[in-house]
């Protein structure tokens, strides 16, 4: 567990008793603070022990020293964010209780990671590079186990941190050793004023560095949101389409253009950290990928079906369908906006579409203009009918564009229900 001595004694509100909202509750009861803890679900309020639980909603929050808030919850329409902050208590996530606990953890480094689409993909892929350099690495935040449940690393280690807008608008004063910003494209613009205000959340990262430490950053993101104005004057910047690279070739899981970008950035990260490159030119070879992100899962009568599943906005399908010359296309669920001119360019490389979930009747409509399309209505539809349209060569991709909540669990449900699809598809084929 990581835990900081400077909570002794300290008061804090836990809203949230998920994942890490449990974790922080035990680090810092181990920590000596005083906790006070509410999850609106009753079952999630037995699960912790050694606080108080308390309806935070109709508590007096003066005297607190944070309202600590898991990502999940919305900031700017939450109450009692507001009533927080009326009473000058500062609202932070766990990643701001992490910086509490550098001073007294082993000398370390933090890499921080953000980004609309690929941030997943480069904290696995800098991790991996670190851990086949023989550096103690673990990765945290929007990614792996919470990071206060962590056992701490030795001296030496890095600290390898994926940070959602969300996530970085709780945290407050983590000073990354590197901060990487991917790239800036619309999602989430339910809980931010306008693309602008999100793009500025983003770029507080930044402006948290200080002494000589790097910023890794997106071109784009820079030259369209000026993401860089609130950065420490001096700060060394590394632009990610500057990295030079060579030997994708041999890169089996870094497949696709966004993929180059999220390996440059990758590379600048570990550089600055001291890594080798013939370390890191290892590492590119050997690295394995993570499930639902372009994931080959199977090839059959020569058609080779790819799991997309966390495409879920029309930013991130638009580089898989340009990473495949013929493409049978899922796209749809829950849309989080009006079109998909995002992946307009990639157009040319669709064979066929079948839309699926809430968002299907209007992808179709815009669909139908441009290629030939099916409304499929579920995965296992999709599946069957992209299957009996697909020839030998041609990609079935599933990568919708669009969030799973109206039709599944999550996105890694929805993952896991395409792998099923085609498994059961092969089944039938093989017998
Ligand atoms: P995140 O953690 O930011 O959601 P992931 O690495 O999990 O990012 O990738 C999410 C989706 O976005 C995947 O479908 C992937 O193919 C796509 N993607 C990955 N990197 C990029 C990028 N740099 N630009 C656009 N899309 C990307």
């Amino acid at each position: 567990m990581i835990v900081a001595r400077a909570w002794r004694g300290r008061r804090f509100a836990v809203l949230g008793l998920a994942r890490s909202g449990a974790a922080t509750v035990q680090a810092l009861v181990a920590g000596g603070a005083e906790v006070m803890a509410w999850d609106s679900d009753s079952g999630r309020r037995q699960d912790v022990a050694g606080v108080t639980i308390a309806d935070l909603d109709t508590l007096d929050l003066a005297g607190f020293d944070a309202l600590v808030v898991s990502p999940g919850v919305p900031l700017n329409t939450h109450p009692l964010a507001a009533r927080a902050r009326a009473a000058g208590v500062p609202v932070i996530g766990d990643i701001e209780l992490f910086a509490h606990a550098r001073a007294d953890l082993p000398p370390h480094k933090v890499v921080g990671i953000t980004g609309t689409n690929g941030k997943s993909t480069t904290t696995a892929l800098v991790t991996h590079i670190c851990k086949e350099a023989g550096v103690p690495t673990l990765m945290g935040g929007n990614i792996g186990l919470p990071i206060l449940a962590q056992q701490p690393l030795p001296e030496g280690g890095v600290y390898v941190l994926e940070l959602s807008s969300y996530q970085i608008d709780l945290t407050q004063s983590l000073d990354c050793d590197v901060a990487v910003l991917l790239n800036v494209t619309p999602d989430h613009l339910d809980r931010y004023d306008g693309l602008d205000g999100y793009a500025a959340s983003k770029a507080r990262l930044f402006a948290m560095q200080a002494g000589p430490h790097v910023a890794v950053v997106d071109h784009r993101a820079e030259a369209e949101h000026d993401v860089l104005s609130g950065a420490a004057d001096g700060l060394p910047i590394l632009f990610i389409d500057d990295v030079p690279l060579d030997g994708r070739a041999g890169w089996p899981s870094l497949q696709g253009p966004h993929n180059l970008h999220n390996a440059r950035a990758a590379v600048a990260a570990c550089r600055v950290l001291g890594v080798e490159d013939r370390v890191i030119d290892r590492a590119l070879r050997s690295f394995s990928g993570l499930p639902h992100r372009m994931e080959r899962v199977a090839t059959i009568d020569g058609v080779t079906y790819i799991n997309d599943s966390k495409a879920t906005n029309p930013d991130s399908a638009a580089p898989a369908l340009a990473a495949y010359p013929r493409v049978h296309w899922i796209v749809g669920g829950q849309a989080k906006g009006n079109d998909l001119d995002a992946c307009a360019p990639a157009f040319g490389h669709v064979v066929r579409a079948y839309t699926i979930g809430e968002a299907g009747p209007r992808f179709a409509a815009i669909l139908k203009d441009e290629v030939p399309v099916e409304e499929a209505g579920t995965l296992d539809a999709a599946v069957r009918l992209a299957a009996a349209q697909a020839i030998a060569g041609d990609v079935v991709l599933l990568s919708p564009a669009c969030a799973s909540f109206d039709q599944f669990r999550d996105f890694e449900d929805r993952g896991r229900a395409f792998r099923a699809a085609v498994d059961a598809l092969g089944k039938e084929v093989g017998a």
